[in-house]
């Protein structure tokens, strides 16, 4: 049985004040929920954020990181510093970290390696564009993602990642994956790493769908067999909307 994990994005939005007043409303709002919970604000608002969260249901994630431990790597931020303020789950392979600013697989997957041996959770995000999908490429491009993104990780390092199916014709569109596309992705996720590592990881591995997740869509989609969580930018931003996605089952 997987444990469900619903994660926000916060993006480039909220100031430390916006940020650690939407903290403190959702300690609040989901302080008796079962199902596994991340937010993850921007770096400015980490540490403030981590000291709200702390010692709640709700675990702290960070957006991205460097490829570094530390060094000359002007404007990075390196996982060391990530977990000083709390930070345990990090979102590596994001669509925009991939197709705005240019992240290869290969940069991915050395990122993937450095947060793993320093301690850090990922969730790694795949997902194909419209043109791919169109041209019946998606579950190509998705597997060549996660074989190179989980390059040289260890069955044991497994447990540790979570993958978030998220489509990039469907974030941030209002576009969503039809729960029955979604989960047949997800499947053949399941079916790529049986094949990477064992049917044991495989069936144990959470795998989020992300893409214009809103309270109206949630429960549809994580009522698929291959649908384990869900990873929120937009309806992220305020406990009204990310709320009632965390309680998809009520
Ligand atoms: C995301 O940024 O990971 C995402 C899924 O965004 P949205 O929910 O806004 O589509």
């Amino acid at each position: 049985m997987r444990t469900s994990f619903i994660a926000g994005n916060w993006k480039m939005h909220k100031t430390v004040g916006e940020a650690t007043a939407l903290a403190k409303e959702l300690v609040t709002a989901l302080a008796k929920e079962t199902c596994r919970i991340m937010i993850a604000p921007p770096f400015t608002a980490l540490l403030e954020v981590s000291k709200i969260v702390k010692g709640t249901n709700i675990v702290l994630g960070a957006q991205n990181m460097a490829q570094e431990v530390q060094g000359a790597h002007t404007g990075e931020v390196s996982p060391v510093m990530l977990k000083d303020v709390g930070v345990t789950i990090v979102i590596l392979g994001h669509s925009e970290r991939r197709h705005v600013y240019g992240e290869k697989d290969e940069l991915i997957n050395k990122k993937v390696k450095l947060a793993l041996s320093e301690g850090l959770e990922v969730i790694l995000c795949v997902g194909e564009k419209i043109e791919e999908r169109n041209a019946g490429n998606a579950e190509k491009v998705v597997e060549e993602q996660i074989k190179n993104g989980l390059k040289d990780i260890s069955p044991q390092h497994m447990k540790n990642i979570t993958i978030a199916y998220e489509p990039v014709w469907a974030i941030g569109t209002g576009v969503t994956a039809t729960p029955e596309d979604a989960d047949d992705m997800h499947a053949f996720i399941r079916k790529t790493i049986t094949a990477l590592y064992s049917p044991e990881i495989a069936e144990t591995l959470i795998i989020q769908y992300g893409g214009s997740v809103k309270p109206n869509n949630a429960k549809e989609l994580m009522a698929k067999a291959n649908i384990d969580g869900a990873l929120v930018g937009g309806a992220a931003l305020t406990a009204d909307q990310f709320v009632p996605i965390v309680q998809y089952d009520k």
